[in-house]
C-alpha cells in the first residue's frame, strides 16, 4: 500500500511527489508513476529548449496573467508562489537563475533539460519513486473514495490518496494525452470543453510571408468587429499563412474562443506604433522629399517596411509599387498612412493541439476544493498542474501553476493521511 501515488511526472507531478515524500520526512511511500520513457518530457522543451521556469512579477501583476482560474489559483500560489520557487531551485535543485525582460526567469544554463533532471532528482532525493514506462488506465475508487490505480498493463497498485497530474493535451508526442481527463470525468468529474490556447492563428494574407518577424508592433484582436485585445511586441509568420510569436499566442485564446462561437475574428497591426497618424503622414511626405519624386513607390515602402512587406502593403493601400512616389495623391498618402497604422486582415481558423503552448478547459474548478486541491467527489483524490481549468499568458506563468498546485496537492494529500 502507497501513501499516496502521484499519475504524471511533469512539473506538477514531481513538485507534488517530491513535497509529499519530503513532507512524510522520508518516511513514507510516496510513488510517482509516468508513461513516457522519462519523466518532464514537455517540460524539456519548454521555452524554445530554455525553459521560462516563472516569473517575477508582483503577486497581483502575476495574477492578472491567469487568464482562466486565478481566483481558484491564488491559495495554491500564496502557499508557493514565485518568489519562493525562485529560491527554491536556486537552493534546494541547485539550478541558479537568471532574470530576462518581462520578468522572465531561465535557468542560466538556458536548458531546460537541466531543469527537467534536478527536478527529477530532487524528487527522488525527497524520498519518492519514480517508476517510468508506467501508463495508468484507470482510477481504482470504492464508496466514493480512492483505492489506487491500475496500470494498463492490468497492474494493479493500491493507495491512501491520488495525485492526478497528467498534463493537458498539447503537444501529445510529449506524454500529455488527456488521459487524466477521461480518468477524472469517469470519477464524476465534469470536464470544461478542451480549447487549445496559446496558439498559432491561420490568417487570411497574401503568400510569401513566411518568416517574417515583426518586432514592435501593436496588434489588435477584432471581434465582431470591436477591439477585444491590444498586444505590443512581436509576431512572426511561421508557415504561409499561419501566424505566431508571443503577441498572437497571448490574443489566440480570446481568439479561439470567438472562433468557437462562430463570431467574426480579425487581427490588425500598427506597424508604426511609436508614430501618430499624422506623424506618419509627415514622415512620408519627408521620405518622398528626400528620396526625389520620380523615386517609386517600391523605394519609398523600402524605407517604411520590412522587404517581404512591400507587395502586401502595397496592394492592401492600393497603390503601384513601380508609380513615381511624388505622384501619390493626398488621398493615396492617407491610405498608406492608414494601412501601416492598422494592417487588418480576417482570422480563418486556429491550429491544432499539437501546435499549442498549453490547454484551455480542463477539470472543473467548483468541483475541486482550492485550499487542498482535493476533489469533492472523491476521498483521496487530488489534482495539480494544466489538467485543471487554469491556464495563463506566456511569460512562465504556467509552469508556476503546475508547480504551485503541485506543491499543494502533494502536500495536503499527505497531510490527511497523517491525520489518519
Ligand atoms: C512547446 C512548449 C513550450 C512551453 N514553454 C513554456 C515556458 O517556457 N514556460 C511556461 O511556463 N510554460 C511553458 N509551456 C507550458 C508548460 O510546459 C505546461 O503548462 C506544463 O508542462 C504543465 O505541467 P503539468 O505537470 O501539468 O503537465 P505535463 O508537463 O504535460 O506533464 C504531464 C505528464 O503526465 C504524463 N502522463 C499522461 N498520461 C499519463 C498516464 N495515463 N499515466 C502516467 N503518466 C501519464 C505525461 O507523459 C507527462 O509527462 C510550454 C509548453 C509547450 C508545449
Amino acid at each position: 500500500m502507497y501513501d499516496l501515488i502521484v499519475i504524471g511526472g511533469g512539473p506538477a507531478g514531481l513538485m507534488a511527489a517530491g513535497q509529499a515524500a519530503a513532507y512524510l520526512g522520508g518516511q513514507g511511500r510516496v510513488l510517482l508513476l509516468e508513461k513516457m520513457e522519462k519523466p518532464a518530457r514537455k517540460l524539456r522543451i519548454t521555452g524554445k529548449g530554455r525553459c521560462n521556469v516563472t516569473n517575477d512579477r508582483p503577486r497581483e501583476e502575476f495574477l492578472a496573467k491567469v487568464r482562466q482560474g486565478a481566483d481558484f489559483f491564488r491559495p495554491a500560489f500564496e502557499a508557493f508562489d514565485n518568489r519562493t520557487a525562485i529560491r527554491w531551485f536556486e537552493s534546494e535543485l541547485g539550478v541558479p537563475l537568471a532574470h530576462e525582460r518581462g520578468g522572465r526567469i531561465f535557468p542560466v544554463s538556458g536548458r531546460a533539460w537541466d531543469v527537467a533532471e534536478a527536478l527529477a532528482a530532487w524528487a527522488v532525493s525527497s524520498g519518492a519513486e519514480i517508476r517510468c514506462h508506467a501508463a495508468v488506465g484507470e482510477l481504482t475508487i470504492a464508496d466514493n473514495q480512492i483505492q489506487g490505480v491500475m496500470l494498463e498493463s492490468g497492474e494493479r497498485l493500491e493507495a491512501r490518496a491520488v495525485v492526478l497530474a497528467t498534463g493537458g493535451v498539447s503537444y501529445p508526442t510529449t506524454g500529455s494525452t488527456g488521459d487524466g481527463h477521461e480518468m477524472a470525468d469517469a470519477a464524476g468529474h465534469c470536464i470544461e470543453p478542451l480549447r487549445p490556447a496559446l496558439v498559432p492563428l491561420e490568417v487570411a494574407v497574401p503568400g510569401g510571408l513566411k518568416g517574417l518577424m515583426l518586432k514592435n508592433v501593436e496588434l489588435s484582436l477584432w471581434v465582431d468587429g470591436a477591439v477585444a485585445e491590444r498586444r505590443f511586441g512581436e509576431m512572426e509568420f511561421t508557415a504561409e499563412g499561419i501566424a505566431g510569436g508571443a503577441i498572437v499566442l497571448q490574443v489566440s485564446r480570446t481568439a479561439v474562443d470567438a472562433l468557437i462561437d462562430g463570431r467574426r475574428v480579425e487581427l490588425s497591426v500598427d506597424l508604426k506604433p511609436a508614430l501618430s497618424a499624422e506623424k506618419l503622414r509627415n514622415r512620408i511626405g519627408r521620405e518622398i522629399e528626400a528620396l526625389g519624386g520620380d523615386t517609386p513607390v517600391k523605394i519609398l515602402l523600402q524605407k517604411l517596411l520590412p522587404t517581404q512587406l512591400r507587395s502586401v502593403i502595397a496592394r492592401a493601400a492600393g497603390l503601384s509599387l513601380s508609380a513615381p512616389a511624388g505622384e501619390l495623391t493626398e488621398r493615396e498618402r492617407e491610405r498608406l498612412a492608414t494601412i501601416l497604422k492598422g494592417w487588418r486582415f480576417a482570422v480563418r481558423d486556429y491550429r491544432p493541439f499539437t501546435e499549442a503552448i498549453v490547454t484551455a478547459g480542463g477539470v472543473d474548478l467548483a468541483e475541486v476544493d482550492p485550499l487542498t486541491l482535493a476533489s469533492r467527489r472523491v476521498r483521496g483524490l487530488y489534482f495539480a498542474g494544466e489538467l485543471l481549468d487554469i491556464d495563463a499568458d506566456t511569460g512562465g506563468y504556467n509552469i508556476q501553476i503546475a508547480l504551485s498546485t503541485g506543491y499543494r496537492a502533494g502536500r495536503s494529500a499527505v497531510a490527511r493521511i497523517n491525520r489518519k
